[in-house]
């Protein structure tokens, strides 16, 4: 067996007539941070709560490291969760809600005291032992249950939402300090989030859920450059899906049309007929009208500093690019033609 690891082989979850979870088969490696991201509703927190054991699978199998916890419950579960509001005592120190699962496991107060302030330490929170949850921010109550979590040595840990609570510019300085801490102390960490860019941020890997199933699967790369679906596509990321048409499939390259133009596009296992076109918004390109192209108009221009983000009405659709700000810029109203590299595109199905 190896610690740490977590597997789901089938398990399906249902609250009365509502199935939350349909048949779910995952794979968590040791040592590796997995997201759980999708809409509100999707069976995120579920799935958690089955690992957590605070419910339990309907059908099925629960492994973690390689044991078979299906019918265990969560006293018996090697796992601590942190939650989006930190839950903190707030008449305790931060010393004793650090120390506090522990004590509950009956070890020595003054051994969990000393446990307590090596987790403090870990998450940079040494010498705020003997301060009150209240005269912390929200960012190092966070981090208070983090420690929390990670004293009780769980084989994994597992993170809802944990930033929520957190205004915009602290969330990406947590985000940063969770996974540091997660790859110091390799830990196994399932982290859950309805955002899509923490999930890249965060993860080694990413399920990407929808409808209490999996919509897919791989590390924030994979997502990004090879979506498999429109939903992947618009939700990994800005994407411009464009209808077009497979003339033909040969040696993994598809013959596309798409506004009269053909092209060559990686063919994303689909077959010939009606597809969409994946065009990130950064690889479409801006020039005059008289050049080759997608005609358009530009009907919304905004300079961001780092980019110029247009909206151009086009002959096949409504698209969204950005362009650097070193590039030759347009303004609303100006005719252009859209331009992109068709090695960069990609195919999902309608
Ligand atoms: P997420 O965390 O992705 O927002 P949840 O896992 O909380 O989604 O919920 C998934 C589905 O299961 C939702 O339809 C939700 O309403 C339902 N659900 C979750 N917990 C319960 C419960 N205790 N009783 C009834 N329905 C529930
Ligand atoms: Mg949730």
């Amino acid at each position: 067996s190896t610690p740490g690891s977590v597997r789901f082989d089938s398990v399906v979850k249902k609250f009365g007539n509502v199935t939350a979870l349909k048949d779910l088969n995952l794979t968590i490696d040791p040592g590796k941070l997995v997201t759980l991201l999708g809409p509100s509703g999707c069976g995120k927190t579920t799935t958690l709560r089955l690992i957590a054991g605070l419910e339990m699978a309907t059908a099925g199998a629960i492994h973690i490291g390689g044991e078979d916890v299906t019918h265990l419950t969560a006293t018996y579960r090697k796992v601590s969760m942190v939650f989006q509001s930190y839950a903190l005592f707030p008449h305790m120190t931060v010393r004793q809600n650090v120390a506090y699962g522990l004590t509950v496991k009956s070890m020595p107060k003054a051994e969990a005291a000393q446990k307590a302030d090596h987790g403090l330490e870990l998450v940079g929170l040494s010498g705020f032992g003997d301060r009150l949850p209240s005269e912390l921010s929200g960012g190092q109550q966070q981090r208070v249950a983090v420690a929390r979590a990670i004293v009780l040595e769980p084989e994994v840990l597992l993170l809802d939402e944990p930033l929520s609570n957190l205004d915009a510019k602290l969330r990406r300085h947590v985000r940063e300090e969770i996974r540091q801490i997660q790859q110091r102390l390799g830990l196994t960490a399932v982290y859950v989030t309805h955002d899509q860019e923490e999930a890249m941020a965060v993860s080694d890997r990413i399920i990407v859920m929808k409808n209490a199933e999996i919509a897919q699967e791989g590390t924030p790369k994979d997502l990004y450059e090879a979506p498999q679906s429109a939903f992947i596509a618009d939700f990994i990321g800005d994407a411009n899906l464009a209808e077009c048409h497979i003339d033909s499939i040969s040696a993994g390259l598809a013959t596309v049309r798409l506004d009269g133009q053909t092209y060559q596009v990686k063919d994303g296992a689909l077959q010939t007929g009606a597809a969409k076109m994946v065009l990130r918004p950064h690889n479409l390109r801006l020039a005059d009208a008289t050049q080759p192209g997608i005609q358009g108009s530009v009907t919304y221009a905004a300079y961001l500093g780092k980019e110029i983000q247009y909206t151009v009405e086009s002959a096949i659709g409504s698209l969204f690019v950005i362009s650097g700000i070193t590039e030759r810029p347009f303004a609303q109203g100006d005719s252009v033609s859209v331009q992109f590299d068709a090695n960069h595109a990609r195919l999902v199905a309608v």
